[in-house]
């Protein structure tokens, strides 16, 4: 199913962890509208880079985000978050190229050098900007980006 331009349902919702353990991530429909804005986001979201964007993890249902180790209030079971990777540059250069833009989201993370994850909000986007790192063993989140 094409949900806007560039994004398909499937890039949302598929998961390698799901398949090996026959988890059903399929989205609820009452969560379909927030699919639906997220991708319209993701749209100027790859129009800011000027690149295509690559989701690594979109939704999850709370079985999938626990087996991932997801925080249980994360905006990914709300499908209003994806972790991406772009061929624009390397995940800082992407946040700070979405800051420069002055693109729209709640929270934006760069992870581990690693990946993108980018969380919208139906009313209120925070502008939140986040690094996580790994401090002994444990992630930790700094204020900004580091
Ligand atoms: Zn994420």
């Amino acid at each position: 199913m094409q949900l806007t331009e560039h994004f398909t349902l499937d890039e949302f919702t598929r998961s390698t962890t799901a398949s090996r353990l026959k988890i059903d991530n399929s989205v609820p429909d009452e969560l379909m509208p927030n699919i639906q804005l997220t991708a319209i986001k993701l749209e100027l979201v790859r129009q800011a880079l000027g690149k295509p964007i690559v989701i690594t993890s979109g939704y999850r249902c709370s079985e999938l985000n626990k087996r991932v180790g997801g925080v249980s209030t994360s905006a990914h079971t709300k499908g209003l978050a994806v972790d991406f990777q772009s061929p624009y540059g390397t995940p800082r250069q992407i946040c700070q190229r979405l800051i420069d833009a002055g693109v729209q989201f709640d929270k934006l993370i760069q992870e581990h050098n690693q990946w993108v994850h980018i969380g919208f909000s139906p009313s209120n986007n925070r502008q939140i900007v986040l690094t996580a790192v790994k401090q002994g063993g444990k992630t930790v989140y700094l204020n900004g980006l580091v």
